[in-house]
């Protein structure tokens, strides 16, 4: 089976400018982009809407987060429902920042996933080992226990709507990306995993892209390795190279 190239612009807690004429909007809305691939991009919470109404249909825009709960006192978070009743039909899930500076373990993301699907959201849910796990030869384990956490909680039919964002920590806005070879032998473990934790079928069906310091100049080499379906984009998102990244495969 075939599997849509993705590609996700995550575009953190960083300005954008909806109005100016050279925005990263408008840029996006006159770029000649292939058809084939999907694209979605990740604004800051407080845009997610006028971001939907300029963007052009095309691209799909994702929040960067979201809560477990539907309502209630839980000051400073958005529910999954609200999201869905915007219109933003992705939420990143687990993304090493949220685990890291804001303390969300497995049990958590994966908690966050199953409401987030519950209410109609697809997820891009991260995983990824930090340096010194690569280094003492954990990057396997460490992938494998955050996407048990979601295996844990999620049935088969689930991963239909879960994009796997394979981002090693040490490559994440450091410039130090990782290698055609290493992205592939990941991501190819990972689908492995999955194969055996959910089901062959999920493992031939689920998208895996990769992230960390992916640029127009890197990322046709990693488009190439048979198991890398896509990137998710940090920096490279909020330039017009990101452009070049949506076309990799073209
Ligand atoms: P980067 O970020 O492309 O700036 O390394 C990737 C990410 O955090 O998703």
């Amino acid at each position: 089976m075939t599997r849509q190239f993705f590609v996700g612009g995550n575009f953190k807690l960083n300005p954008i400018t909806l109005d100016a004429k050279s925005s990263l909007i408008d840029g996006l809305n006159n770029a000649q982009l292939d058809p084939s691939t999907e694209a979605v991009i990740a604004p800051p919470a407080i845009y997610l809407i006028p971001v939907k109404q300029t963007l052009r249909k095309d691209i799909k825009v994702a929040a960067q987060n979201a809560y477990f709960k539907e309502s209630g006192a839980f000051t400073g978070e958005v529910s999954p429902k609200q999201l869905v009743d915007a219109g933003i039909p992705y939420v990143i899930l687990g993304h090493s920042e949220r685990r890291t500076l804001f303390h969300e373990d497995s049990a958590l993301v994966a908690t966050k996933t199953r409401a987030a699907i519950d209410a109609g959201l697809s997820v891009i849910f991260c995983i990824g080992e930090t340096l010194s796990q690569r280094e003492a030869n954990e990057t396997d384990k460490v992938c494998q226990e955050q996407l048990q956490a979601a295996v844990d909680i999620l049935k088969e039919a689930d991963w239909s709507k879960v994009v796997i964002a394979y981002e090693p920590v040490w490559a994440i806005g450091t410039g130090k990306v990782a290698t055609s070879a290493q992205a592939q032998e990941a991501h190819a473990d990972i689908r492995t995993f999955l194969g055996k934790a959910v089901s062959p079928a999920v493992a031939e069906s689920t998208r895996i892209i990769y992230g960390g310091s992916v640029t127009a100049s890197n990322c046709k080499e990693l488009a190439t390795q048979k198991d890398v379906d896509g990137f998710l984009v940090g920096g490279a998102s909020l330039k017009p190279e990101f452009v070049d990244i949506i076309n990799a495969r073209k």
